[in-house]
């Protein structure tokens, strides 16, 4: 209860600033390990990874309900790493009243849709904070490509703040119609939605000689350990690759890896082979990580996982 509860107020800075959304609890990195528990408003999604975690259901679930302004408490305990430890999947509320189906996650000015009982992970990449931050510095009159789009978070701010245009692509349709609800909750146009493979669809957007000034790409976990590392990387590859060269003079990517099995190091080396192979002189101005919600603690660096680059091409 006291790691669950001390967890959850180190939040409380960065819930009072403008968002009412944060990972309360980040497993090893608060010390519960196998305990993942995020907030929108007044919800929370909980995750047990571990039988460890998962025989503390109950205590977990008291301690969540227990904070202030908290009216419901669901799990979503479906992550396939449970099977490895003998566990079914679990998934339904475990206090309160059942989840709000228009449950949506208020940052600055923008709302998200959360799917909490069918989204991915617990319903929203909180992690992508600072990336949806950097995003609308960036996108104000550029063309736009949100590459693994999921809900469309980036493409809704890319839209708010003015983007000359946005193509959002993802393979999962209940995505996108995810995403043309934040179109909705929004009020605003939130561009192309196309359902398709993006490693197809990259192919036929440089087959056209398609340019943007900005694109996110941000796949989903293509190495689970280190020995899928040499064909991930090799997927990695061929993505940025496809990127770089859709990228108009003077744009720029923001491209991430979020297996923690591949290094920043690799990750930078693989990006750097991709912009070598298309021809094209590309720098780093910048980075993107974990945002303060999903800390990495100095005894246990493995917490880190997201690794982005903001590159700009010549
Ligand atoms: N940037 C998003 C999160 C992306 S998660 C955000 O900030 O919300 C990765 C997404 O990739 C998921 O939505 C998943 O549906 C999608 N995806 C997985 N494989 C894909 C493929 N081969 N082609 C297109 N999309 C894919």
């Amino acid at each position: 209860t006291d790691r669950v509860v001390h967890a959850a107020a180190r939040r409380d800075a960065l819930l009072a600033s403008g968002t009412d959304s944060a990972r309360l609890v980040f497993s090893e990195a608060d010390g519960v390990p196998g305990v993942t528990a995020d907030r929108y408003g007044d919800t929370i999604v909980v995750q047990l990874t571990t039988a460890g975690a998962d025989a503390w259901r109950e205590v977990v679930a008291d301690a969540l309900f227990s904070l202030p302004g908290v009216r419901c408490v669901y799990e979503r305990s479906d992550a396939d790493v449970r099977e490895r430890e003998g566990l079914e999947p679990r998934v339904g509320l475990l206090r309160g009243t059942e989840p709000d189906p228009d449950l949506v996650a208020h940052e600055g000015s923008w709302r998200y849709v959360v799917d909490v009982a069918g989204g991915h992970k617990t319903g929203f990449y909180l992690d992508q904070r600072d990336a949806r931050a950097a995003i609308a510095r960036l996108a104000p009159g550029r063309r736009v490509l949100n590459v693994f789009s999921y809900t469309g978070a980036f493409s809704v701010v890319a839209a708010g703040v003015g983007a000359a245009s946005v193509l959002s692509i993802d393979s999962s349709a209940p995505a996108l119609d995810v995403a043309r609800r934040n179109g909705e909750v929004n009020e605003l146009d939130v561009g192309e939605l196309m359902e398709a493979d993006a490693f197809t669809a990259l192919r036929g957007l440089r087959d056209r000689a398609r340019q943007y000034d900005l694109i996110a790409l941000d796949p989903p976990k293509l190495a689970n350990n280190e020995r899928q590392l040499e064909k991930a990387s090799r997927a990695y590859k061929d993505l940025n690759l496809l990127a770089v060269k859709l990228l108009a003079p003077g744009g720029m990517l923001l491209t991430w890896s979020c297996s923690g099995a591949m290094s920043a190091e690799l990750f930078q080396k693989v990006v750097a082979g991709a912009a070598l192979d298309a021809n094209r002189t590309v720098r780093i101005v910048g980075r993107l990580g974990q945002p303060s919600d999903h800390p990495v603690p100095l005894a246990f660096p493995e917490a880190e996982y997201l690794k982005g680059l903001i590159l700009e091409a010549e």
